[in-house]
């Protein structure tokens, strides 16, 4: 029932000290590639997360070129790959994909229910040419 899938959400983890340049250049390397929205850097835990990370937000018809280069590109770090259905419990911890290791999160912290019309996908970034490869 993929009709049900509004927007997806990748969140890339890293490490405060070891790997925030990492995270940075695969940041950069996105935003110069694909049209999505980059949300800001988290250094601190939040919500669900049990990590630093920044959360990227996309339209469906990015994911099958978006999320097989976050597969070969994302350089060691933890991303996980989740949908947006207005169920956001069962979208992190049942139906989402993880790339690389599984890391615990906090549902207890997420509703039930949310309304999707309230998430915010306008991309911000602005991709110079080539398609992805
Ligand atoms: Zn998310």
């Amino acid at each position: 029932m993929t009709a049900n899938i509004s927007s997806y959400h990748a969140h890339i983890y890293y490490d405060v000290f070891a790997t925030r340049g990492v995270a940075d250049g695969i940041r950069s390397q996105i935003a110069e590639r694909f049209s999505v929205r980059l949300g800001r850097w988290h250094d601190e835990p939040v919500g669900p997360h049990p990590q630093a990370m920044f959360q990227v937000a996309f339209l469906p018809q990015l994911f099958p070129t978006f999320v097989p280069w976050l597969m070969l590109h994302r350089a060691g770090l933890t991303v996980l790959v989740h949908p947006n259905t207005g169920s956001p419990r069962a979208d992190h911890l049942v139906h989402a994909a993880w790339l690389g290791a599984v890391l615990p999160l906090k549902g207890e912290v997420l509703p039930e229910m949310q309304d999707i019309a309230e998430m915010d996908t306008e991309p911000n970034t602005r991709p110079q040419g080539a398609p992805a490869a």
